[in-house]
């Protein structure tokens, strides 16, 4: 699975941002999604699986934010319990026609 260089999510335009280090409430992340400028960030000098699964983390909680997705026992588990299966959908199935 490539990462784009940004994608559309609702009516947003989203950029794909690469960082040495991702901070988030003054602890290091591997990647955050920043609903306030709409952009995803990810850390540098992970493999290119991690940053998939990072990449594909933060799209769901833009997807949470954007669509208003109730998230009653918080946010971060749901999107904890979606980001590997998620990957591995896209990685297992082909969508290219
Ligand atoms: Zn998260």
């Amino acid at each position: 699975m490539k990462i784009p260089k940004s994608i559309i999510i609702g009516p947003y335009d989203i950029e794909i941002i690469y960082k040495e280090k991702v901070i988030v409430d003054d602890e290091e992340q591997d990647g955050c999604y920043d609903q306030k400028n709409q952009t995803i960030e990810i850390r540098k000098g992970t493999s290119l699986q991690r940053k998939q699964v990072v990449f594909v983390h933060e799209v769901i909680h833009a997807l949470i934010d954007i669509y208003k997705v109730p998230a009653k026992k918080g946010e971060e588990l749901l999107v904890e319990a979606l980001d590997h299966a998620v990957v591995a959908f896209f990685k297992n199935n082909n969508f290219r026609s």
